[in-house]
């Protein structure tokens, strides 16, 4: 058999599982968005069934009789080109799940169950010590994941990984220390400049109804094509793929608070542009799939603040929310509005948080889960330590643990190595849009005439049509031709508080 007929049955194999992932995707999105409450027993006995399916697939012996083969032949030999990038990535893959023991897999899945059950009513009761001991078992086994997927400094890369392939945390650590020893003066400055936006704008009667309209006609403007997909309502929003030409994004309203929704809105319709631009001739496999989830963060992050939270974009659309939302907004001004918008203050909570402290949470979280993986911090001593951060970093002590250590439902779910993904998300947004900036001559002057397509588009070119080529970082270098750094946001950052607040 030749490598080509190899490479045809391996398409064929995984094509097969890329459709029960899109059923599990569907059925995912039914449950968070239609099912009636009583429907969740028998969806969680097709959820299992299917995830048993699935990983059977990715892991059948024969696949890496295959991937053995084809890694060897030819056809990968140029690890960028289509067969050499979709061979790499898939090979990968498959290598990082037989490393995993099945008891492994089984034993996480049970403990993040409980431990989600029991983090929601610890949360509740405000009560960390009831949740210690299933969090103490969780990150033990991911400790005991890191060792079977090996590593070679720490072993948190190899928790990274999962999220953000190749990362590895020395050089995360690197890049947002260069952030925080920046930002922590910014916010510092800014909380202490004796001026404040009236927040009270975005705090008044906005109906859902004109919001859904508004939102919508918003997503669409910036590019999100109602034909391919979906806005509908949700508890916590997300986005989700069902299909090469069909994509979901959802939201909620919250009738006093204007910034939930519509940036939320433009936050989802972001990851979903994103998906909306990959190879759909490729649709899950590696080159018609994203990167990693800082990369995704990134095109959400910048159609929300940089381009969303901009003065050029409501140079455009301020009109029209004027029109839709007459009694909170026809008498207040543009700049107003803006400046509410963009509130900067010090907060306990890390979803509340605005653009410029919000990487700022992140990276306590980024530094207490190292540590814990490391054996350098024990989880009894969490909450200590994420309190004394918060005060060192953003000048607040949480009051209770429930708006402290106990806000997230991440490491209840095992979700360990993924906070990082937001802040780099933020910084790969940053640099992107400054380089589209250069490339684009003035993306202000385009977007206050509400001319998005020309931003869309580079996104696609120079990001979306390539799917897993690239890693993240030979990505970053080949758009932008230099290594991710902390400056391009930092610079956009002082540039727009610094106006705002009057900063010198
Ligand atoms: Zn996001």
């Amino acid at each position: 058999m030749s490598h080509e007929q190899t490479l045809t049955r391996v398409r064929d194999h995984v094509r097969q599982t890329i459709l029960l992932s899109a059923i599990e995707q569907a059925l995912g999105w039914d449950e968070r968005c239609m099912m009636p409450q009583q429907g969740g027993e028998y969806r969680a006995e097709q959820m299992t069934l299917l995830a048993g399916m699935i990983h059977e697939r990715n892991t059948a012996p024969q696949l890496g009789e295959w991937y053995a083969e084809l890694a060897a032949s030819p056809l990968a030999s140029d690890p960028h080109s289509d067969t050499g990038a979709t061979i790499r990535e898939l090979k990968r893959n498959y290598d990082k799940q037989v490393k995993l023991p099945k008891s492994l897999v089984e034993e996480l899945a049970r403990a993040t169950v409980r431990g989600q059950q029991i983090w929601q009513e610890a949360r509740a009761k405000n009560d960390f010590k009831s949740f210690q001991p299933v969090l103490t078992e969780i990150f033990r086994l991911k400790q005991q994941q890191a060792a079977a997927i090996g590593y070679e400094k720490d072993a948190y890369d190899a928790l990274l990984d999962d999220y953000e392939p190749a990362a590895k945390t020395a050089e995360v650590t690197k890049v947002l220390a260069g952030l925080r020893d920046e930002l922590v003066p910014l916010v510092a400055q800014i909380r202490d400049c004796g001026r404040a936006p009236d927040v009270s704008i975005v705090e008044r009667r906005f109906p859902v109804d004109a919001q859904e309209r508004f939102g919508k006609a918003a997503a669409a403007a910036i590019g999100f094509d109602f034909q391919r997909g979906r806005l509908d309502v949700t508890a916590h929003p997300f986005c989700t793929t069902l299909g090469p030409h069909d994509h979901r994004i959802t939201t909620r309203y919250d009738e006093q608070f204007f910034n939930s929704a519509f940036f939320g809105i433009l936050h989802e319709a972001g990851h979903g542009l994103y998906e909306l631009g990959l190879n759909t001739a490729e649709y899950g496999f590696p080159l018609g799939a994203a990167i990693s989830l800082g990369i995704h963060e990134s095109q959400s992050r910048l159609w929300e603040n940089f381009v969303g939270r901009s003065r050029a974009f409501w140079q455009h659309f301020y009109p029209a929310a004027q029109r839709e939302f007459p009694e909170a907004l026809a008498k207040t001004k543009l700049d107003d509005f803006h400046f509410a918008i963009n509130d900067v203050r010090p907060s306990l909570i890390r979803v509340e948080a605005d653009e410029a402290t919000y990487n700022l949470h992140i990276l306590i979280r980024f530094e207490l889960e190292q540590a814990v993986i490391s054996g350098q911090l024990k989880v009894a001593d969490l909450p200590g330590a994420w309190n004394e951060k918060y005060e060192q970093a953003l000048g607040v002590r949480p009051p209770s643990d429930a708006d402290g250590v106990l806000q997230d439902i991440h490491w209840s779910a095992g979700l360990i190595g993924y906070f990082p993904t937001y802040s780099l998300g933020n910084l790969y947004a940053g640099q992107f849009f400054a380089q589209a900036d250069r490339d684009l001559g003035g993306l202000d002057a385009q977007i206050a005439r509400g001319e998005f397509t020309p931003l869309r588009e580079w996104l696609i070119d120079r990001i979306h049509r390539h799917g897993q080529r690239y890693t993240a970082t030979e990505l970053v270098q080949r758009v932008t031709g230099r290594p991710l750094s902390h400056a391009p946001l930092m610079k956009h950052l002082r540039d727009k508080f610094g106006a705002l607040y009057g900063l010198s």
